[in-house]
């Protein structure tokens, strides 16, 4: 090991930073975050050190350093751009048993900082023995990944029933095994998404029983508009955590392909056209796995309560006695607006932005046309292909100019999307012509306009680095 890893208890201590520069005011930062009394030598300071010293959280000896200068304090940082007192202080604190860092200078260094990942309570530091602080950074955004942010609260819960749980099991092996069995279940999904309560009370139940509930749970996970990419951070984890996938029709296989290789993979269907199986069946089905002690990740294009029909299904789960978790997931307006180039709302030409469905068999489509045909906003349809001409008629009649900006995106944020732009009167004829398969999107509205303008980002979006191919790497 090229370096003993510890943790410092510099509390209420004295340290030292010597410098009054941006690094050394970086330096002072993370030292006060550990609660230090920081004192900085410089004979001049500027910008945050400045700020930092006006705001009285740091004392300030304005002197050169000199010998001597670093006795009585715990902790030495030394950040100034020159070469020979750099190499005193190093000398000053070896001489004197005080453990010191020298900024990017890892010869003149007693002890180095890490890259860190903070939750917290929960520190993880990350060292490369100072060989490449590049590579430690990298590892550090790989962790930060992979981490929820609620684990810091987790961790605070965790210790607010340590006792309770070392009174409730005498034995080491039974607090380690109800432990481990606990933090693999709901408790850590509830405390990581801010469900404090439902934790608690989940924990208290658990301890008083002797073991966590034998049941599983439901994930309403939003798998995004089909780029794997959009998925959150929290979609991904879950996903890897699940027991079975239920999924729709929309969730493209490289989404699915990312939970766990022994997950169950159950396809659903849900196309508009197509209900492989009827809406009470999936409730059903969700239900019934979960109570089998499952812990299902129910994937839904999209976000699960944005014509998903989620809120029905978490119904039916939570009328069961069952936890459920929402995870929401980037729409298909807010996706498809992205990578064609299509702001939903602008300054100058949309205040608002509405979402609606065009999937309807009733004469009037069940629309309020004369609210839709308002000024000033952003219209986009969901489920709308089939019905395209009987929306911009519609809207026509209801007193829309067929001079209205209006398109078509198809497959939008996938590797083939298409975009068909024109007016409500030139837009029912593309599509004729121009045969968008599902999914589409219909948006209608000025902000269709600035598409020429910036159009052009798609192709930029595309060249950036998949999260996904960057933590496999
Ligand atoms: N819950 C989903 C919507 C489900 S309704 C969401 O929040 O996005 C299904 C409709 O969504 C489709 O008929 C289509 O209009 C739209 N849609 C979903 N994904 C799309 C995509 N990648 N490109 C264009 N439209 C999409």
């Amino acid at each position: 090991m090229q370096n003993l890893p510890i943790f410092m208890n510099i509390k209420d201590r004295p340290a030292l930073v010597v410098g009054g520069g941006t690094v050394a005011a970086r330096k002072a930062e993370l030292l006060l975050l550990a609660g230090a009394n920081v004192t900085v030598i410089a004979p001049r300071v500027r910008g945050e050190m400045q700020r930092m010293i006006e705001a009285g959280r740091v004392q300030w000896r304005e002197q050169l350093f000199g010998p001597g200068a670093v006795r009585g304090f715990r902790i030495v940082i030394a950040a100034t751009d020159n070469e020979a007192v750099n190499r005193l202080v190093f000398e000053e604190c070896e001489r004197h048993a005080i453990p010191v860092n020298v900024a990017d200078q890892p010869e003149l260094c007693s002890f180095i900082l890490p890259s860190i990942v903070e939750r917290g309570p929960i520190t993880i530091a990350v060292s490369t023995g100072g060989r490449s602080p590049i590579l430690a950074r990298l590892l550090k955004t790989r962790l930060e990944t992979l981490i929820p942010s609620g684990f810091g609260v987790l961790a605070d819960l965790l210790g607010r029933y340590r006792h309770a749980v070392k009174a409730r099991f005498a034995e080491l092996d039974e607090r380690k095994h109800f432990w481990e069995r606990m933090l693999d279940g709901s408790l850590v999904n509830l405390a990581t998404s801010g469900r404090m309560n439902e934790a608690e009370h989940f924990l208290e139940t658990a301890i008083q029983a002797g073991t966590p509930p034998s049941h599983g749970e439901v994930w309403l996970i939003g798998a995004g508009p089909g780029d794997p990419d959009l998925l959150t951070l929290k979609a991904l984890r879950l996903l890897q955590q699940a027991d079975v996938v239920v999924y729709d029709k929309l969730v493209p296989e490289a989404i699915i392909n990312l939970a766990r290789r022994e997950a169950e993979r159950i396809h659903v269907g849900k196309s508009m056209s197509n209900h492989t199986l009827p809406q009470d069946e999936i409730n059903q089905l969700l239900v019934d796995l979960a109570r089998q002690g499952k812990r299902v990740a129910r994937l839904k294009g999209g976000d699960p309560f944005v014509f998903g029909r989620g809120g029905e299904e978490m119904e039916a789960v939570v009328a069961a006695g069952l936890p459920c978790l929402a995870v929401p997931g980037i729409t298909a307006a807010a996706g498809c607006a992205a990578s064609a180039g299509i702001p939903l709302t602008h300054r100058d030409c949309a205040q608002s932005v509405r979402f609606v469905t065009g999937h309807t068999k009733k004469d009037d489509m069940g629309l309020d046309w004369r609210a839709l045909v308002a000024e000033g906003q952003t219209l986009v349809f969901y489920m709308g292909l089939a019905n395209v001409e009987r929306i911009c008629d519609s809207l026509k009649a209801h007193g829309m100019s067929a001079e209205m900006p209006a398109a078509v995106i198809e497959r939008g944020t996938l590797p083939d999307q298409r975009v068909f732009s024109g007016t409500l009167a030139t837009l029912p004829n593309i599509v004729r012509s121009e045969q968008p398969r599902s999914p589409s999107l219909i948006v209608v509205g000025e902000v269709v306009n600035l598409r020429e303008r910036l159009g052009f980002i798609h192709e930029h979006a595309r060249a950036v680095p998949a999260l996904f191919e960057l933590c496999a790497a």
